[in-house]
This record gives structure tokens, sequence and C-alpha cells, in this order.
């Protein structure tokens, strides 16, 4: 197997699962300070309903609102998966009280700590885990397979133009091998701080 070949061990077993973006992510400057709003996901598969990265947002009330949009209420949501540690993606957990909430080296259920290795861990036939560092060392990117190719929701990127250079990363050269993996399999991106978008020549390595 060559380098550059698909990284199939990465690729969920399924293509069912179903995605749509909750809140999407912003950093900006306003003059009461710096606004800075995590991309929050919603991704269903079967009876497994996961939230990648419950926020900061600026209304817990209108994130409900848009997950209530979708008919699921807060309680029904199985798992919430933490890209990384930083609290623009971690501080709303608490608003699914029912989910089991994954992190690169354990899953948390109520006060059962159970450690594990994120990469490779199914969370359903469709959704998978992947340690992705770079952005800082406990990065894992969360892969479904839908009927519309496969998505990645990631903090590898902000947003579609990087940046290329993450002023966060501790190790640029592990946060390019991250984004190169997940290049090989992803049809759309994710990122932590804007729009989706599909990968191209252009996006940053
Ligand atoms: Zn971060
Ligand atoms: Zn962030």
């Amino acid at each position: 197997m060559s380098a550059d070949m698909p990284a199939d061990n990465a690729l969920p077993a399924a293509n069912t699962a179903a995605v749509r973006i909750l809140h999407e992510g912003y950093v900006r400057e306003a003059n009461d300070g710096e606004h800075v709003g995590g991309t929050v996901t919603l991704i269903v598969d079967g009876d497994t309903v996961v939230i990648v990265d419950p926020g900061m947002v600026s209304s817990r009330d209108a994130l409900l609102s848009a997950l209530a949009g979708h008919g699921v209420p807060a309680d029904a949501v199985t798992d919430v998966v933490f890209s990384h540690h930083h609290p623009d993606h971690t501080v709303n957990a608490a608003l699914f009280p029912g989910a089991r909430i994954h992190d690169h080296w354990a899953i948390y259920d109520g006060d059962l700590w159970i450690s594990r290795d994120a990469e490779g861990a199914g969370l359903s036939p469709s959704v998978r885990l992947m340690a992705t560092p770079g952005h800082t060392e406990q990065d894992i990117s969360t892969i479904a397979g839908t009927p519309e190719g496969v998505y990645v929701c990631t903090h590898a990127w902000w947003g579609a133009d990087g940046p290329a250079e993450d002023p966060f990363s501790p190790d640029q050269a592990r946060l390019s091998a991250s984004r190169r993996r997940l290049l090989d399999i992803a049809t759309v991106i994710i990122p932590g701080h804007g729009p989706s978008f599909r990968p191209d020549d252009t996006t940053p390595r």
C-alpha cells in the first residue's frame, strides 16, 4: 500500500448517516471584544444521535431550537464528541444530559471514565473517529459516511482557507500530516469556525 492510497481503515463501514450543521462557527472582532463561535454539527445514524462540538454559541436557546428543528430534543442526543479540549468547542456539553462524551483518549458516561484510543473508534456503522493531532495534541475528527459522500468534522482547518499555519499549533508538521489523511477521504469538510467546504487543490495542507 503506497502512502497516497486512501486511508481505508479510517472510513466508516456504512454510508447511512445524515449530517446537519446546527451552528456555523466564526471568529470576529466587534466593539465589545472578540466573538468566538464554534461549529456545532448534528449527525444521525439510526438510533445514534451525535453532537460534534457543543460550542461556544451566542445563544444556547437558539442552539436547542436548531436541534428541535430537526425533530431532536436535547435529551435524545446519545453522544457528544469533543474535537479537542478548547472551551469554544466544549462548554455546552451539559445541554445534552443523556449523552456519552468522546474525546481523544476516553469516553465519559456519567461518572464512568472509559479509557480508549479514539483512532478508529466507532459510534455507529457510519460514524467513526480519527486521531488528527496538530491544532492541539488532543485533536480528533469525526468521519460520517452519508449517501452524498464522506463528511469530516474537524478543527484541522478553522475555515476553507486554513489558516495555512495554525497559530495555536504546537507542531505544524503533525497538523499537515493529519490534514493529508483527512483530504484522502473527505468529500465535505466541516471546519471549526467557518462554512463547510469541498476540499480542492487550494485547500491548505
Ligand atoms: Zn482550538
Ligand atoms: Zn476553535
